[in-house]
């Protein structure tokens, strides 16, 4: 068993406007081991692609407290790409067009990289599994030899995140707001791809506004996120609570003013 810990985790932000550094994450502990699914939800705002972004390593992200530990060892000093080789995956809110590399050639340098140098994937290997993650997907092989995101409609995006996790089958994977701009159809498919990949050896952290993909995709824990830190925690019937009072309703039984 793996296990990815945020302790007491601060986080904060050069504010564009101001240049001054505004506090986001306000004290964030979580564990999550392989073989768990946990769900993120709060109101927009309140931190949850800042806690996203932090654990996969982006530097305009500042902890100024607390830790994140990947089985027991602190992944703070660690560049993006060490923790990516590490096991962690991160599936954007907004996943980012790259121009001039192919969906097909992004797969394979980022297999390629999270394998010993010099034992790339055979090529033969790389494609048969290509063409299963693809049929998972319902995507048509073309989508692997477009330029990554260019030109894809957010739904493609989403979809093409999960050809990723499929391909790259990290020990944990965040994925942030997966569900958003999804039709119904789309959110099964994407969904599917996820429960594909589940299993005793991965993890996942699932941000979301709404309980509709924790239909999909069944969460053992339901976090609450609010003002920068998890203000509650409790199983799936807590996004089904959530829905029926609102973060408003949620807000006033916690007593918080954020
Ligand atoms: P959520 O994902 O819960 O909607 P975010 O983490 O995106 O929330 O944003 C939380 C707060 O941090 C917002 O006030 C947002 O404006 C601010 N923020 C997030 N990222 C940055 C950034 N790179 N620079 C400045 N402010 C940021
Ligand atoms: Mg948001
Ligand atoms: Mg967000």
């Amino acid at each position: 068993m793996k296990t990815l810990e945020i302790k007491d985790l601060h986080v904060a932000v050069k504010d564009e406007d101001t240049q001054k550094m505004k506090e986001i994450l306000t004290g964030v502990n979580l564990t999550i081991h392989t073989g768990e699914v946990h769900a993120i939800m709060g109101p927009n705002g309140t931190g949850k692609s800042t806690l996203s972004e932090t654990i996969m390593g982006n530097p305009r992200y500042h902890v100024t407290q607390g830790d994140i530990l990947l089985n027991g060892k602190s992944l703070l000093k660690q560049a993006v790409d060490v923790r990516a080789r590490a096991g962690l995956f991160l599936a954007m809110q907004y996943p980012a067009e790259i121009k001039g590399i192919t969906n097909m050639e992004f797969l394979r340098a980022a297999i390629n990289a999270r394998r010993p140098e010099g034992a790339p994937i055979p090529i033969k290997d790389f494609l048969t599994q290509l063409d299963s993650a693809l049929a998972i997907l319902n995507m048509t092989s073309d989508m692997a030899e477009r330029y990554l995101n260019e030109g894809f409609s957010g739904g493609e995006r989403k979809r093409n995140e999960i050809l990723q996790l499929l391909m790259i089958k990290p020990t944990f994977a965040i994925l942030d707001e997966l569900d958003s701009g999804l039709d119904i159809d789309a959110l099964q498919v994407v969904s599917k791809g996820v429960n594909h990949v589940m299993g005793p050896d991965f993890g996942t952290l699932m941000i979301t506004h709404y309980k509709r993909i924790l239909k999909y995709i069944k969460p053992d824990q339901v976090h609450v996120m609010m003002g920068g830190r998890i203000v509650k925690t409790g199983d799936a019937s807590l996004a089904d609570h959530l829905e029926d009072e609102g973060y408003s309703g949620l807000r006033d039984e916690l007593g918080i003013h954020v």
